[in-house]
């Protein structure tokens, strides 16, 4: 192994000097044999050398979607969090997480073995606005680890740049960290991290300095709707959508490889898995925020968190986005918004699927949104066999839920508690709320099911926590002074939030009145 070492040490050497200075090739024996041993040591010995990444995606596209980049570090890195749930399913061992190179990995430092980094070119619908070119403007992928693509947020500048940094500032990095965590511990598909770095680097933001920081983040793919308007914009056109329609039916939609018209199934496959994502959010009271087409998966993820945030008292006109003044990426809109991507979307595979046949079945969209929305609702409700009068009661709850200022998530877990005082506890105005309640007696008493099977059943899908604002900035604010023991704390929340979390049970109240609905903007 030393002698392969070795010879490709000396390889990859003879190549740099001999370019770099070519005519005065003189040949430091000793700085030589020093860098061999440092080199052939640190490598050898760094548990990392077991992590190797994959970058095939570099072969099947055109040269015209990414640009290789090399990243700039950080300033004096310091870790905040490791995910050591995901590192697990992603078969990483702990001394990998716990050496120093998985620091320098996650700063752009350490390079592993098949790794090349490079940024993505896509382009988008920024509040309905088409962009010609976007991309990866601080967002550097490095590879894929057993089914996960890694990228590094935050790495520095790449060629999509434009104005900005290529920084993305601790702040908003704690909050995709954590969130893809919440998302995925309510099982809501979503990118996630496995680790997040704060640093010594300061950059401006609102004219104001904040830290610099850096998210290891891993999803399935991170192809969006706005990777396919990139190649509709391209000169080779057809052939680079076909490319890279391909390249996800491989990826991320296998089981219609074989299929005689494999583009429009794709096209109804990604129908489905966005109808499904946006039922979970809406379900779970997740606003995103920015609903761009170059923040949509082509694979049904949540993805690009950026001024998201859980419903608290439940209005479904609530825009989270303080940048978003007409309200495009409300709550109540965003199945509409969902629809009106996929009509994007549409339009660029009409080079490669009949559009017409696309767009119809886009256009049963929004109906099968309403049914589905009601599954979901009469789930959380513990109804088993539905009846007509259901979806009365399921507006004339939300109705409710709106005119009674009641926080969502509470009320639906203290629902599955059968814990009427806390219900109380939550509203501001009980008259409706008691009306509601009578009428929902009154239809479970009726199912045939126990009440216990009924409360329990409830349990699995009405969460205790979610990761309000408020409690992500509590956990900012320490982190700002190098505390993170709230972030690592919340992490474990966010992985489990069906769970007790006695020292925690603030956070499954309704919102302090004081830091109730707070709102982020765009710029992180
Ligand atoms: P987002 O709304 O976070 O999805 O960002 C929209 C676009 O702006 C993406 O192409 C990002 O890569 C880019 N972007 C956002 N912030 C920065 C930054 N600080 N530096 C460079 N590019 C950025
Ligand atoms: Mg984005």
């Amino acid at each position: 192994m030393a002698l392969q070492f070795l010879f490709r040490y000396v390889l990859v050497w003879f190549a740099k000097y001999s370019f770099s200075n070519l005519y005065s090739f003189k040949v430091d024996k000793v700085s030589f044999a020093i860098n061999f041993y440092k080199e052939f040591k640190g490598r050898s010995m760094s548990a990392m050398k077991n992590l190797k990444l994959n970058c095939n995606i570099l072969n099947v596209l055109d040269d015209t979607f990414y640009t290789l980049t090399k990243s700039s570090p950080l300033e004096n890195p310091k870790i905040v969090s490791v995910n050591t749930i995901l590192a697990k399913e992603m078969k990483i061992d702990n001394d990998i997480l716990n050496s120093e190179d998985f620091k320098n990995f996650i700063n752009g430092e350490y390079i592993c073995e098949g790794s090349t980094a490079y940024a993505n070119a896509y382009a988008g619908h920024q509040f309905g606005h088409p962009v010609a070119q976007l991309g990866d403007g601080r967002a550097l992928s490095l590879g894929k680890l057993n089914t996960y693509q890694l990228q590094l947020k935050g790495a520095g500048s790449t060629a999509y740049s434009r104005r900005g940094d290529g920084r993305a500032v601790l702040r908003s990095s704690i909050r995709e960290y954590l969130m893809g965590e919440a998302m995925h511990g309510l099982g809501i598909p979503t990118s996630r991290a496995l680790g997040i770095i704060s640093s010594d680097t300061i950059v401006l933001r609102d004219h104001e300095h904040e830290k610099a920081s850096i998210v290891l983040r891993a999803a399935k793919s991170w192809i969006r709707f706005g990777s396919f308007e990139f190649a509709y914009y391209s000169n080779k056109q057809t052939k680079n959508i076909r490319d890279l329609a391909d390249y996800v039916i491989d990826e991320s939609y296998p089981h219609i490889k074989e299929s005689k018209n494999k583009y429009k199934e794709l096209y109804f496959a990604i129908v489905d898995k966005t109808l499904d994502l946006i039922i979970l959010w809406q379900s779970v009271g997740f606003m995103h925020g920015v609903m761009n087409t170059d923040n949509m998966s082509i694979d049904g993820l949540t993805i690009d968190y950026g001024p998201y945030a859980f419903m608290e008292n439940f209005n479904a006109k609530s825009i989270c986005n303080t940048s978003d003044y007409e309200g495009r990426y409300s709550y109540e809109n965003q199945p509409y918004i969902g629809q009106w991507n996929l009509s994007v979307l549409a339009k660029t595979f009409s080079v490669i699927a009949d559009e017409t046949i696309m767009e119809n079945y886009n256009n049963t969209f929004i109906e099968k949104y309403k049914e589905k929305y009601f599954d979901i609702m009469s789930k959380k409700l513990g109804l088993v066999s539905t009846v007509k009068d259901d979806n009365g009661l399921i507006a004339d709850l939300l109705d409710v839920l709106e005119k009674a200022e009641i926080d969502y998530t509470p009320f639906f877990y203290y629902l599955s508690c059968d814990n009427k005082y806390e219900i109380k506890r939550l509203c501001t105005y009980e008259k409706d709320l008691d009306t509601w309640l009578t009428s929902y007696e009154q239809r479970v008493t009726k199912q045939d099911v126990s009440k216990e099977d009924r409360l329990k059943q409830m349990r699995t899908i009405n969460p205790k926590y979610v990761l309000k604002n408020f409690m992500l900035q509590e956990a900012i604010e320490l982190a700002q002074n190098d505390d993170f023991t709230l972030v690592n704390d919340l992490l474990k929340i966010a992985q489990n939030p069906y769970d007790e979390h006695k020292e925690f049970e603030r956070y499954a109240q309704s919102t302090p009145k004081n830091v109730q609905n707070m709102l982020c903007s765009c710029s992180s």
